[in-house]
């Protein structure tokens, strides 16, 4: 099997977005002998594009997820990388710069108008036209199998994250809470801010939404979930994860927040919903129940607090955001080994 083949099928066997850039970069610095090669994410935040590195190979060592992309910090303006930034503003699909290590190229990967990535190699001497032309055909598979497997994550109605994408990323989110016990002593200062950032799981259901159904028809219950879902995008932060997780149910991961943080973040979200006007249908509500996320416990025992909370927000008015440690605390609710079969409503 020739190289190219080899990484093919390498590229093409994988499940996990990170798993892939990091076969990608693998790929290209295999085949273009390049001195490093990086996945660069772009982000876009209050419309200025950031860049910030994903994955990173040089000299044949194995790629490696970079500390900033795990920090979730918000990475470089593009203004650092003034031959990129050009390239994206022109809509172009490659940029050179010679550089004192040699030539870097960038190559961005376009999405229906819209960059979320870009490839970037290094080397001291430039490459011809024909190895270009085999490096943005792997760029192009790649892209191409980005784009099934976002597909593959999410809801096809509202476009949110799907229930089997929320149990990876719960997985993946108790594998990296920092009260896992990970960090050492000498790392105090981080400790401290590590244990008032902490993780959250909220479980949202809509108000009486069978009597949507049933008084507008289903059409209007659909687009009623679609409005609640583009509510959820605009109220939750850009490293939260918001799920679908059924019918008129969703899940959301806050990352890093403290619990006063937290409460607003899922107070506001419920005073959002309540004042928007859904058309013909009107006022529609959503009550909530939310939970630390801690590393010792299993998924299903931190949603069963969560849903012990949106249960006790059902059965005291609806329209409310109940915490589960604080309804335990003051003795509303009760503290109860979880059972394996999660209801929801
Ligand atoms: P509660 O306040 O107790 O949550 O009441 P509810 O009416 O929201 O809850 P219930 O579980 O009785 O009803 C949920 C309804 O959601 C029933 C189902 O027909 C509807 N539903 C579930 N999925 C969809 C969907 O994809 N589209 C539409 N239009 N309706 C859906
Ligand atoms: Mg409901
Ligand atoms: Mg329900």
């Amino acid at each position: 099997m020739t190289s190219l083949i080899k990484h093919m099928v390498d590229l093409t066997g994988h499940r996990d977005h990170m798993m892939l850039d990091m076969s990608v970069i693998s790929a290209v610095q295999e085949l273009s002998g390049a001195s490093q090669t990086r996945m660069l994410g772009i982000l876009l935040t209050r419309d200025n594009l950031f860049v910030r590195p994903r994955a990173t190979t040089q000299n044949g060592t194995l790629p490696a997820v970079d500390q900033a992309h795990e920090a979730d910090q918000p990475g470089e303006p593009i203004a650092n990388y003034p031959a990129l930034a050009e390239c994206i503003a022109q809509h172009h699909t490659i940029a050179e710069q010679t550089t004192p290590d040699g030539i870097t190229v960038w190559l961005p990967i376009w999405v229906n108008d819209k960059v979320n990535a870009c490839l970037e190699i290094t080397n001291p001497s430039p490459y011809d036209g024909q190895s270009i032309q085999v490096i943005e055909g792997v760029v192009s598979v790649y892209r191409n199998f980005q784009n099934l497997l976002d597909y593959s994550e999410r809801d096809s109605l509202t476009g949110l994250l799907n229930r089997k994408t929320f149990d990876d990323q719960l997985a993946r989110m108790l594998a990296t809470n920092p009260d896992s016990g990970e960090l050492t002593t000498a790392n105090d200062e981080r400790r401290v801010q590590a244990a008032l950032e902490e993780q959250w799981l909220v479980v949202i259901d809509i108000d009486h939404f069978k009597r949507v159904n049933d008084e507008f028809g289903h059409i209007y219950g659909d687009e009623v979930l679609i409005l609640i879902a583009n509510l959820m995008s605009s109220s939750f932060r850009s490293q939260d994860r918001v799920f679908r997780f059924g019918g008129e149910e969703f899940v959301v991961l806050l990352r890093a927040t403290t619990l006063e943080n937290a409460t607003k973040i899922v107070e506001r979200f419920r005073r959002n919903v309540e004042a928007y006007p859904f058309p013909q249908v009107g006022c529609i509500t959503v009550s909530s129940g939310f939970a630390r996320i801690r590393s010792f416990e299993s998924p299903v025992v931190i949603l069963g607090h969560a849903d012990q909370a949106l249960y006790y927000a059902k059965t005291h008015g609806r329209n409310l955001a109940c915490h589960y440690d604080e309804l335990v605390s003051t003795g509303l609710l009760q503290a109860e080994k979880s059972s394996d079969d999660v209801e929801f409503f």
